[in-house]
């Protein structure tokens, strides 16, 4: 089986060069292929000498993936499919804003974490994406999504992050050095691996901590993240720290379920777990797939739980609800396909 150049960062490839008896500086050459002008084939690097092409050709393959299918949202939002080398399918989705163009990654295909409201979490766990596999994401997003540079990463689509911890913190470091995301425009979004917290706040690094907590309290958060393992107390505990030791602002993810975890007496508690924290809560409204055991919130009660956010003095922000008319949330769309594939 021929081996993916996708994941090796520039001193990596030249090395590998080397090892194939080629000059070290083609392997800066060819991460400049991989990375920046996205080749899919060994054929379109032409300032590689022919037969160094060819001997690579004959071990090595350039590891993108396959385009399944692009979806287009009238919004500017663009959701793939993108189908791996084994056969494995995942979800990407580019996010233009007026300020940023923004790519949120998948890091596992499917998730362990199991959270009620996902169709991911629904489809159970298959494997841990490599960082090649993570990266070639981002490059897949900017060939479809826009003219305008991806200037902004977050782990957020399938999989928990932190449960894949090496391949994921490659992938940061190659789409900082290689494709030319600033380190502080990645953000990692986790269910709450509190190891894996602890374990980022040790190594100090710029990238941006995000946590879906979904609920002040851990009997409601066990009823919507059932596979949650450490109480929230201890996943605030570890965010103190991350706090502590990096100086980052932490972000809090709530997802809005009508009816569930949307009432005054909750944004209350939330309040009153996060007072000191240096962290903002990003209010998710509940995207409905139609065939979801959940509601989505009214928009008086979101206007309310942040308003009472905002008066017990937390900072907080409402996402945007995008790519509605694509199935943009997470695992939708690869359900939907594999469904029509299977009939
Ligand atoms: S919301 Fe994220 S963490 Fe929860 S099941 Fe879905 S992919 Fe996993």
């Amino acid at each position: 089986m021929l081996v993916p150049l996708l994941g090796r960062d520039t001193s990596e490839l030249r090395a590998l060069l080397q090892k194939e008896g080629a000059p070290a500086y083609r392997g800066g050459q060819l991460a400049e292929w991989l990375y920046r002008r996205r080749a899919l084939t060994f054929d379109e690097m032409s300032n590689l000498p022919g037969a160094l092409r060819t001997r690579l050709q004959d071990k090595y393959e350039v590891g993108r993936s396959r385009l399944v299918t692009a979806c287009h949202s009238q919004d500017g939002t663009v959701k793939l499919l993108l189908e791996l080398r084994d056969g494995a399918r995942i979800e990407t989705v580019g996010l233009p804003y007026a300020d940023r163009f923004s790519g949120c990654l998948s890091t596992q295909v499917g998730c362990p974490v199991g959270c009620v409201f996902c169709a991911t979490g629904q489809g159970g766990f298959t494997r841990n994406l490599t960082a090649g596999e993570i990266v070639d994401q981002a490059l897949a997003i900017q060939a479809e999504g826009s003219d305008r540079r991806l200037d902004h990463v977050i782990f957020m689509g399938m999989g928990e992050p932190l449960l894949n911890y090496e391949a994921v913190m490659k992938a940061a470091r190659l789409l900082n050095n290689e494709v030319g995301v600033a380190m502080r425009h990645i953000t990692l979004s986790t269910g709450g691996i509190v190891p894996g917290i602890l374990r980022l706040a040790e190594e100090k690094s710029q990238l941006g901590l995000a946590v879906s907590l979904h609920a002040p309290a851990d009997n409601l958060r066990r009823r919507i993240v059932p596979n949650a393992k450490w109480p929230v107390a201890e996943v605030i505990a570890a965010c103190h720290q991350y706090i502590r030791l990096t100086g980052r602002r932490v972000t809090f993810e709530y997802c809005l379920l009508g009816g569930v975890n949307d009432d005054l007496e909750q944004a209350r508690q939330l309040a009153a777990l996060l007072h000191g924290l240096n962290c903002h809560v990003n209010l998710i409204p509940y995207n409905s797939s139609g065939t979801a055991r959940f509601r989505e919130p009214s928009l008086e009660s979101i206007r309310a739980f942040r308003r009472a956010l905002a008066n017990l003095g937390i900072q907080v922000t409402q996402r945007l609800r995008r790519g509605r008319d694509i199935e943009a949330a997470c695992g939708q769309l690869r359900q939907r396909i594999d469904k029509e594939t299977r009939l």
